[in-house]
């Protein structure tokens, strides 16, 4: 594993491997689901043991050509596990959950086929692979029988069961932000959200890396008319992390909901998080950069993104480490 370039998915199921095989004493691979190609999804659980601590989620490459996502993901890894001799309180009074690629088929697909692929790789219904079920509704006569390739795959941040398709989503299988023909129609998603359903009660961050944009986003993305009760909470806890952050080499990251600074859209998985599952902190993350490169970011920037995006992870945990909620 290094970071000076983009790892294949089985690189990375390596390093996960790996860090639960070296630090058995902290580490703990847990197999919550598997993709629509058959794809592992592995989180990694970084704990010193006890019992009832508060516990972080991260996870990565929800979308598939976000390629900075999972190099983030596992250079926060890195931190945690390898050099966790410079923070042992964040282990010792924390546990951690982490899934380093939520999307796998997406991410090797963009790897293989189409470096700008976003969504995952599943077969729409209705097309030659499944029986065509009219009573879905959604399965336009337009679209031919022999399915083009951009018709499969789910956009997976449109996908989560709260607000589901009320903004942002598309109804049709060959968009980009295609939200499914039902909530959690993604073997991927479903596994995030059972999991997390799980251990909703002692996860108290949510975390979900994208990219670009540099922003630091909190729920709601689904209205620009309404905030959380507890917005003022979320928002100063996010400051911290974005001050932390900039503090390192000076990347500003714009906060505020998704609705505000974007679009809105609804079915994301932050604001499933808060909604349904209801963390109270839960933020996604737009990575660098701000459009220069875009989704292709150079991997020579991979270490300092990782750098700076761990301090602001840190920040955030240090607040539950330190006993707050
Ligand atoms: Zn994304």
């Amino acid at each position: 594993m290094s970071w000076r370039r983009y790892h294949r998915f089985k690189d990375i199921e390596s390093y996960i491997d790996y860090l639960a095989h070296t630090y058995k004493e902290i580490c703990e691979t847990v197999i919550i689901g598997t993709s629509t190609e058959g794809r592992t999804l592995k989180v990694l659980k970084v704990s010193s043991g006890g019992q009832n601590k508060p516990a972080i989620w991260i996870d990565g490459g929800l979308h598939g050509r976000e390629w900075i996502s999972p190099a983030t993901v596992t250079y926060i890894l890195l931190q945690l596990v390898e050099f966790r001799d410079k923070h042992p309180h964040l282990l010792e009074n924390l546990d951690w959950y982490i899934l380093p690629v939520s999307n796998p088929d997406g991410y090797e697909y963009s790897h293989v086929h189409d470096r700008l692929w976003r969504k995952t790789r599943s077969i729409p219904v209705g097309s030659k692979k499944r029986r065509p079920n009219p009573a879905l509704g959604y399965w336009s006569d337009a679209i031919p029988y022999s399915v083009r390739s951009q018709c499969v795959g789910v956009d997976p941040n449109r996908n989560w069961d709260f607000q589901w398709m009320k903004v942002g989503g598309s109804s049709n299988p060959c968009d980009d932000n295609f939200a499914g023909h039902k909530p959690f129609s993604e073997p991927e998603t479903r596994a995030m959200a059972d999991f997390i359903m799980q251990h909703k009660d002692q996860i108290h961050l949510f975390l979900s890396l994208h990219s670009y944009s540099q922003m630091w986003l909190i729920p709601w993305g689904w209205t620009d008319t309404v905030k959380p009760d507890d917005y003022y909470d979320m928002y100063v806890l996010a400051e911290k992390g974005v001050n932390a952050l900039k503090a390192v080499r000076g990347t500003d990251y714009l906060l505020g909901t998704s609705a505000e600074l974007i679009y809105a859209s609804s079915g994301a998985s932050d604001d499933w998080a808060k909604g349904v599952a209801q963390i109270k902190y839960a933020y996604t993350i737009e990575l660098p950069d701000t459009g220069n490169h875009g989704f292709i970011l150079p991997a020579s920037q991979i270490e300092s993104t990782g750098q700076e995006t761990w301090e602001g992870v840190r920040a955030l945990a240090q607040h539950f480490a330190e006993g707050y909620n």
